[in-house]
């Protein structure tokens, strides 16, 4: 089994209650789209702590990153994460999860809501690094929340063969306002042929993409989710 402990090297605040944090890379190798373990003792607590996280970035950079929100005070892991400090060892397990970049021609189409953009994330860098074609669709509530957009933009301003497009549906925004809708897909990847799909999120997003990508004409076999 693969665990190590592993240097927290960097901690950035990248939105509201969440951050992204780096690691030094004990593994070596995992597939973009997979998670790892965190395990942490927590202070009077007689046992661990442990919580998936998906992998936030490609593999062979020597770091691992994730993205994590604390999703209110009493969110244990969140809560940790949001205080410890830079230099820390952590307990990581894995790589772990199907839920993989398949390789193949296809167009790579990523959806996501919130931290649901780690394991797509990791995909994208995949995808600049090995020049496939790929579209990211990022919803998010707020501005803010829109984690690591410039950084996103940057990918798509830099590469032709990248698209992202960011969604904003609670409030202005000079992206896109409002939801991912069947339109809006429709709109943005112009087809559902030659694509394979990869979805993250929240349940009830997942499944409302799933259900769109299924009515525009998505084989089931060419959709892959993860959710939380
Ligand atoms: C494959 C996979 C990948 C994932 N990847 C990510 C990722 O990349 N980023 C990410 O942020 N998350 C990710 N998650 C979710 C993550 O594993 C955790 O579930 C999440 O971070 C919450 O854990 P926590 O310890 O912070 O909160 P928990 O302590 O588990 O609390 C969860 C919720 O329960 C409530 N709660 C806790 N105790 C009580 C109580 N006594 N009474 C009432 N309510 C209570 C909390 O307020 C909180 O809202 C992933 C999950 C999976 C399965």
């Amino acid at each position: 089994m693969n665990r190590f402990e592993s240097t927290l090297l960097k901690k950035k605040i990248v939105g509201p209650r969440t951050v992204l944090l780096q690691f030094e890379d004990v593994f070596g190798s995992w597939v973009p789209g997979q998670f790892v373990m965190l395990e942490v003792l927590l202070p009077h607590e007689e046992q661990v702590t442990r919580r998936a996280y998906s992998i936030a970035n490609a593999c062979g950079s020597g770091v691992l990153e994730l993205l994590i929100e604390q999703k209110d005070d009493l969110a244990k892991m969140g809560t940790f994460v949001l205080n410890v400090p830079e230099g820390s060892k952590i307990l990581l397990e894995g790589p772990y999860g199907n839920f993989k970049l398949r390789e193949g021609d296809e167009r790579v189409v990523l959806i996501a809501s919130g931290t649901g953009l780690a394991p797509l994330r990791a995909m994208l860098q995949e995808c600049v690094r090995t020049n496939r074609e790929a579209v990211l669709l990022f919803s998010s509530k707020t501005n803010e929340q829109a984690y690591l957009k410039e950084e996103l933009l940057e990918y798509a301003k830099e590469h032709e063969f990248i698209q992202v497009e960011l969604f904003v549906t609670r409030e202005d925004t000079k992206y896109n306002k409002g939801r991912i809708t069947k339109d809006a897909l429709l709109e943005k990847l112009r087809s559902v042929e030659n694509s394979r799909f990869y979805l993250c999120g929240a349940p009830e997003f997942v499944k409302a993409m799933q259900d769109a990508l299924r009515e525009l004409g998505a084989p089931l076999d060419k959709l892959h989710r993860e959710q939380w």
